[in-house]
């Protein structure tokens, strides 16, 4: 074909997502394995939020209800902002891609740090703009290099907090002083995605800094902890003048009806949310202390995943443990070449985890 593609598309690698369960199954001949590798929640999803799809589910025939209204209203209460200050997506990736439509021109740069969310640099990119990559400080966001990365073209800054894929996060304080640096133009994103199993109290909580005056744009969804990946639903808050631009680009059905009545039905599932929570930080400190025991360096985390060093290629513990039936995430991609990420499991995943890493583990030495 004599296509003429756009340098930019050509420099895009499409991403990778973690190995689904039915594909390990399908080319390994097994079944019963676990994947560990995408950060969901291991619970499943909100048992309410289940009932609450299967009942919209007569309603498919019609179009999705393009304003959300429901579900913005909830939020609206929840989390005691405007309705006027919140965006539905298609996940919170389908916001990333509007911030990015609406900000970005091409030349124009974006700062991200490195590594991270490999869809903050693929929206860069579409856009014809230009990534700029701040490295990690061990493992976590610098800020005061951000700070010095700003330049006259940059027109968003991504931040993601708690950090995937390292588990660090970010201080109230150290934000609160590195945004008033930030000159007024430049949109600062707050990713969000894991704040829900963030434990401690300096963690930035960026819904209390978003303002009419402030750039400031905080995505959160439901694919985590409110176990809702599948269905893809996430948001964005944001002061309402940011809200009405990225609502001229959105597509007018961009949440499902099924997305919006589960979403709905799973903030109202408090007994779910903590029951995830909890499991999540019972088995948190299981895995740890196991691997402790085992010799194993593993990193401290505020998210729901953390990163373990095996001290020899990651990809090659990757295969070994698919053998075992288990998906992990390699870090290689990352930079960080013996590093996996792990999310936690139910208890009993869990326990398989540590058995197939010992064993595997103890095979490569
Ligand atoms: C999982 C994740 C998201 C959520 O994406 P959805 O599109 O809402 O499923 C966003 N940002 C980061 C950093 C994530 O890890």
């Amino acid at each position: 074909m004599k296509l003429k593609v756009p340098e930019n598309i050509l420099s895009l690698t499409p991403y990778k997502a973690g190995k689904p369960i039915e594909e390990l199954e399908r080319e390994y001949g097994i079944s019963g394995s676990i994947k560990l590798a995408s950060n969901e929640n291991p619970m499943g999803p909100s048992p309410m939020a289940i009932t609450a799809m299967k009942n919209a589910m007569a309603n498919l025939h019609r179009y999705p209800d393009s304003s959300g209204y429901y579900l913005i209203n909830k939020l609206a209460d929840k989390l005691s902002v405007p309705k006027s200050q919140i965006v539905l997506g298609n996940g919170s990736d389908d916001v990333i891609g509007m911030l990015a439509r609406v900000f970005l021109t091409p030349g124009d740069e974006a700062i991200m740090t490195s590594p991270s969310f490999l869809m903050y640099e693929i929206f860069v990119r579409s856009m014809n703009a230009k990534p700029v990559f701040v490295p990690l400080k061990e493992l976590s966001v610098d800020l005061s290099a951000i700070g010095k990365a700003v330049s006259e073209k940059t027109r968003i800054i991504f931040i993601t907090n708690p950090n995937n894929p390292t588990g660090s996060y970010v201080t109230r304080d150290s934000f609160e002083s590195f945004l008033s640096q930030v000159p007024p133009q430049v949109v600062v994103v707050l990713d969000e995605a894991y704040i829900e199993f963030a434990r401690d109290p300096k963690c930035l909580d960026g819904l209390a800094l978003v303002g009419a005056d402030r750039p400031i744009a905080v995505l959160r969804t439901f694919s985590k902890a409110y176990g809702l990946a599948g269905i893809r639903i996430g948001y964005g808050v944001m002061p309402a003048e940011i809200a009405a631009l990225l609502n001229r680009v959105r597509e007018p059905f961009n949440t499902n009806s099924l997305a919006l009545a589960g979403a709905v039905a799973a903030l109202d599932d408090n007994n779910f949310l903590n029951k995830t929570k909890t499991l999540i930080h019972t088995e948190l400190k299981f895995l740890q202390d196991s691997l402790k025991k085992m010799g194993v360096i593993c990193f401290p985390t505020q998210a729901n995943f953390f990163l373990i060093d095996v001290k020899q290629n990651a990809d090659a513990i990757f295969n070994a443990m698919l053998k075992e039936g288990i998906i992990v995430r390699s870090m290689i991609s990352y930079g960080y070449p013996e590093y996996i990420r792990i999310n936690v499991g139910t208890h009993e995943e869990n326990i398989r985890f540590l058995d197939a890493l010992e064993k595997v583990l103890g095979k490569e030495c």
